[in-house]
């Protein structure tokens, strides 16, 4: 018995990183995935290796979530679980930050997750209920220097979370965030082997002394799609190896 038996997820950003663990063990949880991404390649070589259906996505054209949403539907019938993973990180200041480079994160990872809630949330209640886990961040509910974008974009996520989650509980839609520090991913760690730096960087900065493996994450985005959080909506959960409980001075 899986805890996503009978169930169908559609997972965004799913080629690679978090996104692609929580594919591969909604997968072995029992769940038909459906892998979305704009990495068309890697997106399909994962769909095949796991027995998954992969879309073509880009999170911030509507249209394309209609036809990617219509093709699950009719590959599966109905859709009862979507993640919305998919992000981008820039770093800038924000008196340096070109009002192009804000509007593309907001694009991806604010409207990105706006227009799943909307595209998605009714198929859901129409399947009889499900649930919807949003991925904002660390910087979702506190602040860090360089990633003003981002961060605004992150606590808009865990705005829309609250939100959705009053407005589609009683259609049996239940709508969770996931509030990640620093994960060993392309994303954070883009020099991962090449050398000691941000080991020692997250050493210092994490009281769990290091960085988050997305498999831990993708534990987490399981908990909040299975019955196993039943009574729990319109929360973030904040996973970071403590990182957000203070400073210490010792
Ligand atoms: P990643 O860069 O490895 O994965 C992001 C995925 O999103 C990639 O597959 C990418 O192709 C996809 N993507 C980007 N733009 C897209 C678009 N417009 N449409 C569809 N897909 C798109 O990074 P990750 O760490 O796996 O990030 C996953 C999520 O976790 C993101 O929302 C990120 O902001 C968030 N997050 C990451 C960290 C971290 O430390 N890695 C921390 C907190 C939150």
């Amino acid at each position: 018995m899986g805890k996503l038996d009978g169930r169908v997820v559609l997972v965004t950003g799913a080629a690679r990183g978090q996104g692609e663990q929580e594919a591969r063990l909604f997968r072995e949880e029992g769940a038909e995935v459906v892998v979305a991404d704009v990495l068309d390649d890697q997106g399909q070589d994962l769909a095949k290796e796991i027995g998954a259906l992969y879309v073509h996505l880009d999170v911030g054209r509507e249209e394309e979530w209609r036809t990617a949403v219509d093709t699950v539907v009719a590959a599966y019938g109905r859709v009862d679980g979507l993640v919305n993973n998919a992000g981008i990180l820039r770093f800038n200041t924000l008196v340096d930050t070109p009002l192009d480079e804000f509007m593309r994160i907001v694009r991806v990872n604010q409207v990105g997750v706006f227009l799943g809630i909307k595209t998605t949330g009714p198929r859901i209640a129409a399947a009889g209920g499900g649930t919807i886990v949003n991925t904002a961040s660390y910087t979702g509910m506190t602040g860090m220097a360089y990633v003003g974008a981002y961060a605004a974009s992150k606590h808009a996520i865990v705005g829309l979370t609250r939100v959705a989650a009053l407005e589609l509980a009683d259609q049996g839609v239940r709508v969770n965030a996931v509030c990640p520090g620093a994960i060993d991913t392309a994303m954070s760690n883009p020099g991962a082997g090449a050398g000691g730096a941000t080991d020692a960087l997250y050493r210092k900065l994490v009281p769990l002394g290091r960085i988050g493996r997305p498999e831990e994450v993708a534990r987490l985005a399981l908990f909040l799609s299975c019955d196993d959080s039943s009574y729990i909506t319109g929360q973030p959960f904040v996973i970071d190896g403590g990182w957000l409980a203070g400073v210490s001075i010792g």
